[in-house]
């Protein structure tokens, strides 16, 4: 049952389109490096390939027919594609979700303080994170802050190479004699992740004089008061771009794989789709998947519920909470989330024979969850028979996977909340080295396949015949 690996089956043409997507992929990645911004690449996208806003279509009293193509965004964090098929949407859609969240460090909303000489700014850090792994290293500054007259700020600090960086110091090893022995998950405290932003005091202030200088800075270069930080979402996150990985060049390092990348592949299946395609594909990208899908633009909202509800009722010109749930209870989804690849240098963590191995393709979870696939969407035997067929008509490079041995810990995706509508989901996804780290690793061959799988789907899966 071994899978093949996915390069060994490519020719000189097929390398070379495996490259192409993986240059476009690191563009998308070096420009998405928070929610808003992948959902504002995702909008510009989506406008380029001629979507129409779902908002303006409603404003302006149209009505929808197969072939249109439509996008929503929910609060600039998460956005919907849908083209519309031939069949009635009531027939069930193709559905490819991603999240483009990914775990960072936040700035707390009264951040500044001065201690001996330094300027730092309080965080909370978002998602699972090992917390060592983000001091000592150079971080960026992104985010937005809005003021009280309405106006938003946007802010991006620390990736043009002429910018300042900012970053988490580190004790010296010459006096971590205490430190080093901790438990890893000790070492660093959530309350010990303040980002050092300044170090120089502003003449003639008397009190918290380099917190003074940092905040002129703020107010000339951006326009800014420190109760501005109030509403303000600001995110640090690694500096820098992704790069090539390894000597030969197969593989991709760079913060926020997961999930952009399963994202990235989904948008661009959605432009390869047929004029009309047989049922309508909807492509989603959610936030909030790292702290739970909770919030509004988070799974557990209902936008999605509500962006299917008003598309029925442009196709149709009726309002119909049956047709609502009939469309969704027959919708087919891959939940498109990030896999852990199998890493020989941690080989007890595991179980060979059901993980999922950089290049050899796409992998399918059946299951995720922990200790007893609790928290899981165990998908269904008949719909994965179905995706075999479909991978394998088209030839996609894919495997299955699990998330490590079963009871050393595990996660969860979208998959679970999707499926509560009744829909068939699965998971699907791309093997990541290092996940959560702030640069995580993934082979070329596997987003290759990922965007083959995700237009497959999309184009050729249909509902199961009894
Ligand atoms: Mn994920
Ligand atoms: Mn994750």
């Amino acid at each position: 049952m071994e899978r093949k690996n996915a390069w060994t089956t490519y020719d000189e043409n097929t390398m070379a389109q495996v490259e192409e997507a993986a240059k476009r992929y690191r563009a998308f990645l070096d420009q998405g490096k928070t929610e808003r911004e992948c959902a504002a690449q995702a909008v510009e996208i989506a406008e380029s390939a001629g979507y129409e806003n779902l908002e303006d279509v409603i404003r302006q009293g149209k009505t929808v027919k197969p072939g249109d193509k439509l996008y929503l965004s929910q609060m600039k964090k998460a956005v919907m594609l849908f083209h519309v098929g031939e069949k009635p949407i009531e027939q069930g859609m193709n559905i490819v979700g991603a999240h483009i969240d990914s775990p960072r460090i936040d700035v707390k909303q009264n951040p500044f303080y001065e201690d001996t000489d330094v300027a730092y700014a309080d965080t909370h850090y978002y998602g699972g994170i090992k917390k060592y792994q983000w001091v000592a290293r150079a971080l960026a500054l992104h985010g937005v802050a809005a003021k009280k007259d309405g106006s938003v700020v946007e802010i991006v600090i620390g990736e043009d190479e002429n910018d300042p960086v900012v970053g988490i110091s580190d004790l010296l090893i010459h006096l971590s004699q205490e430190q080093m022995v901790k438990k890893a998950s000790e070492v660093i405290t959530g309350e010990g992740l303040d980002i050092m932003l300044a170090g120089r005091p502003l003449e003639g202030a008397e009190k918290e004089p380099v917190k003074a200088l940092l905040l002129k800075i703020l107010q000339e270069k951006y326009g800014l008061e420190e109760e501005d930080m109030l509403s303000a979402e600001i995110e640090a996150v690694p500096a820098g771009r992704s790069r090539d990985y390894g000597l030969d060049r197969s593989m991709i390092l760079g913060y926020g794989h997961d999930d952009r990348v399963c994202a990235y592949a989904e948008l661009e299946a959605m432009l390869k789709l047929p004029a009309v395609p047989a049922y309508t594909c909807c492509c989603l990208l959610a936030d909030k998947e790292e702290i739970g899908s909770v919030g509004a633009t988070g799974m557990q909202a209902k936008y999605f519920e509500n962006a299917v509800a008003e598309l029925l009722y442009l196709t149709t010109g009726k309002e119909s909470d049956l047709t609502l749930r009939r469309a969704l209870a027959n919708s087919r989804m891959l939940s498109c989330d990030v896999s852990a690849g199998y890493d020989p240098l941690y080989a007890s963590a595991f179980e060979k024979k059901n993980a999922a191995f950089l290049g050899r393709g796409v992998c399918y979870n059946k299951f995720t969850g922990s200790r007893g696939k609790s928290g899981s969407n165990d998908a269904n035997a008949e719909f994965l028979g179905r995706l075999r067929k479909v991978m394998d008509d088209h030839q996609v490079n894919w495997q299955t996977a699990e998330l490590g041995k079963v009871d050393l810990g595990g996660g969860g995706t979208i998959a679970y909340i999707c499926a509560l509508y009744g829909m068939e989901v699965v998971d699907s996804g791309v093997p990541v080295l290092s996940m959560h780290a702030p640069q995580e690793i993934i082979s070329k061959a596997d987003l290759y396949e990922a965007i083959r799988a995700y237009t497959v789907f999309m184009t050729d899966i249909g509902p199961q015949k009894d």
